[in-house]
């Protein structure tokens, strides 16, 4: 009966494609279902395990801290005089942190402070040395809410009471009752819990700790900058090419400023040009250095802004001599205890000069260098010249006081 095989076949071929098609669906869901299985159990297993890493790597530090009695640190004895010792690690009291440092970097005023052998305000030896710095937290104080082990922190050096009369007229750099801290240059240094609740800034990921630490200085170049009056395509001298002195000028370049440095050694000529500066005026005497300055303004007639930044007498006479009628000068360099100058009284009054003398920073100006920092636009690796670790301290201090081309060292425990 070949009608009716024939007749079977046609019956159960679109069974057969229907099966195909049925099963070839069925397995493609199946894989489809697998693969996002799969993957959603990847993504959460590489969460799991990053977590857990970081987790284990601060549960690791702080095991290490916890199980170390003592640490390196630099103690300060008195004049042009380092020892590096063996102390406890210090513990976190209520409120404090304890930090592990990452880098700090050498400053002028600690240059001063080695020279000197103290600071009236800010040291008294025998003591820990250093305040620029930045590491990562090991231990949080009871009572602590804002940082935990394992956060990258920025800890400045100083932080106002909020109570005396200068905190509450909004002039916290000039707090009666400022708390100074010390011992940067050291594997482990204590933050007071005053300056944990005001002067501590969490580090983000992408700013290397080397930079971050760069926001003490760069807060006191940001607040005299602020200071001087500034606006876009202003004229402004900047007297010195120390660290501070090129940062203030680097600052002033970013902010759209036409900038004059004014410098003494070819080094910072070099930096005073990759720092933005538009014109470089090389100091050989002071007479020749204020002609120069004036001579690239308009009519000879002066900058519209000066800035101090050497801290002695003779260059804030400078400074006067370079402004225009109208302008502002800013003494931002702090000379020696004692020291006098002498303005033309007539100068001052008739061409009607206003003068700052902007002293340290104010927790807003530290967020506003961290930003800066962390924004890209400011070159922090070109002020960091060098690397040292700590037991080499006191030969970096020394080759500092040679006057070498040197802006900042990091030290690095
Ligand atoms: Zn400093
Ligand atoms: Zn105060």
């Amino acid at each position: 009966m070949p009608g009716s095989v024939k007749d079977v076949i046609k019956r159960v071929r679109p069974t057969v494609g229907t099966a195909l098609e049925a099963g070839r669906a069925t397995v493609e869901t199946a894989i489809e279902h697998g693969r996002a299985t799969v993957e959603d159990a990847l993504h959460h297993g590489r969460a799991t395990v990053e977590s857990a890493l970081h987790h284990g790597r601060a549960t690791v530090e702080t095991a290490i801290h916890h199980g170390r009695a003592t640490m390196q640190a630099a103690i300060l004895h008195g004049r042009e005089d380092i020892r590096i010792e063996s102390v406890p690690v210090p513990k976190a009291e209520p409120g404090e942190l304890i930090v592990q440092v990452g880098a700090a970097l050498t400053c002028g005023t600690d240059l001063k402070v080695f020279r000197r052998g103290y600071h009236a305000r800010m040291i008294v030896p025998p003591a820990l040395f250093g305040h620029e710095l930045a590491g990562t937290v090991v231990e949080a104080g009871a009572g602590v809410a804002d940082f935990k082990s394992g956060d990258r922190v920025v800890a400045l050096n100083s932080a106002p009471c909020g109570k005396c009369y200068f905190c509450q007229h909004n002039q916290e750099n000039l707090c009666d009752d400022l708390l100074f801290n010390n011992g940067a240059y050291a594997e482990f240094i204590r933050i007071p819990s005053r300056i944990v609740a005001k002067n501590t800034l969490r580090v983000p990921n992408h700013v290397p700790l080397e930079h971050a630490a760069l926001t003490e200085p760069l807060a006191c170049a940001v607040h005299g900058f602020e200071d001087s009056k500034p606006y876009p395509g202003a004229t402004i001298a900047i007297i010195g090419g120390g660290p501070l002195g090129l940062m203030m000028l680097h600052v002033a370049a970013l902010s759209g400023c036409e900038t004059i440095a004014v410098v003494k050694h070819d080094g910072q000529v070099e930096a005073a040009r990759q720092l933005g500066a538009k014109h470089v005026v090389q100091t050989t005497s002071i007479r020749k250095a204020i002609r120069d300055t004036r001579a690239l303004t308009p009519n000879d007639r002066g900058v519209d802004i000066a800035i101090e930044a050497v801290g002695i007498p003779e260059a804030w006479e400078e400074a006067v001599e370079m402004v225009r009628k109208g302008g502002t000068v800013n003494f931002f360099g702090g000379c020696a205890v004692g020291t006098h100058v002498a303005l033309d009284t007539n100068r001052i009054h008739y061409s009607d000069i206003t003068l700052r003398a902007t002293f340290h920073h104010t927790p807003a100006m530290c967020l506003k260098a961290l930003d800066l920092i962390a924004s890209g636009n400011f070159q922090a690796g070109a002020f960091i010249t060098g690397r040292a670790h700590l037991y080499e301290l006191n030969r970096v201090f020394e080759k500092l006081m040679k006057r070498s081309t040197e802006i900042k060292t990091a030290i690095v425990p």
